[in-house]
């Protein structure tokens, strides 16, 4: 299976599916994430290029430590529109990729450029398989199956839990992963936070701080997809957890197809 996953920015499809992205990499799968936008607004005094290129090295390193490839679009942080021409960017990226999975924000999210990506994909979705729609890379013969990260917004519909994979063996990588994005897991966030003064200063001691941090619950919907896909009694064990929706826009998969994208379900 190739797998493809994209988010905003580079730390998105991190921390929003790199749980599985491991599993799914360790298993044989080919793995690939893609920011749409470079990243380039999200600092508290960097900017422009030189904050470009600090997020793409540190997007680079996360894509080692994740094993999966890290591709970063040239578009700007915080200036994402559903364009036409970045909807032919994501078609490309999805073709170039082979790609039998796409996962993607939903389009219900508090940040434009999180809402922008949703709306690209599900543009791209279908068009990725017509052939006289950017005619310089070949088609792909069928419609990816599409997938939506998980997120809690409410309206106009919440997010709904239709695959749940266990991510606790890997916890532990996902969180060495995430800490290769320094400027933005002990710099930006924590200052737009505001919890700033509690990033501690070595570097061990931030690993697990960032593992605390980034735990997120497993909310009572996530772990009734975790009884299904798991049954009841490994369920209850489960500590860390991503979950998935199905887009309508995309090839429906039955349930063995399910296991098939996620052999770790078998
Ligand atoms: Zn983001």
């Amino acid at each position: 299976m190739r797998i493809i996953v994209i988010g905003a920015h580079p730390d998105d499809c991190d921390q929003k599916a790199g749980g599985t992205a491991i599993l799914l990499a360790s298993m044989g799968h080919k793995v690939k994430f893609i920011s749409v936008t470079n990243g380039d607004a999200g600092h508290q005094k960097d900017k422009g290029l030189s904050l470009a290129k600090r997020r793409l090295g540190e997007a680079k390193e996360a894509g080692k430590r994740f094993g999966v490839e890290y591709d970063v679009l040239n578009n700007h942080d915080g200036l994402l529109m559903p364009s036409l021409e970045v909807r032919l960017q994501v078609i490309r990226k999805i073709r170039e990729w082979n790609s039998d999975v796409v996962m993607a924000p939903r389009p219900n999210d508090y940040h434009p450029d999180h809402r922008y990506t949703g709306i690209l994909v599900q543009d791209a979705a279908y068009m990725v398989a017509v052939p006289n729609i950017a005619p310089e890379v070949p088609a792909l013969k069928k419609n990816p199956v599409f997938l939506y990260f998980q997120d809690h917004f409410q309206k106009p519909n919440p997010f709904r839990p239709d695959i749940a994979i266990d991510i606790s063996s890997v916890f532990q990588q996902k969180v060495y992963a995430l800490d290769a994005h320094t400027s933005q897991m002990y710099e930006w966030l924590p200052w737009i936070g505001g919890y700033l003064a509690d990033v501690p200063a070595s570097a061990k001691d931030r690993l697990t701080w960032l593992a605390g941090t980034r735990t997120g619950r497993i909310t009572p919907d996530v772990r009734k997809a975790l009884e299904k896909w798991y049954g009841a009694e490994t369920s209850s064990t489960i500590q860390h957890a991503e979950a998935f929706e199905i887009c309508e826009y995309g090839k429906q998969p039955n349930e063995e197809m399910i296991r098939n994208i996620f052999p770790m379900l078998r």
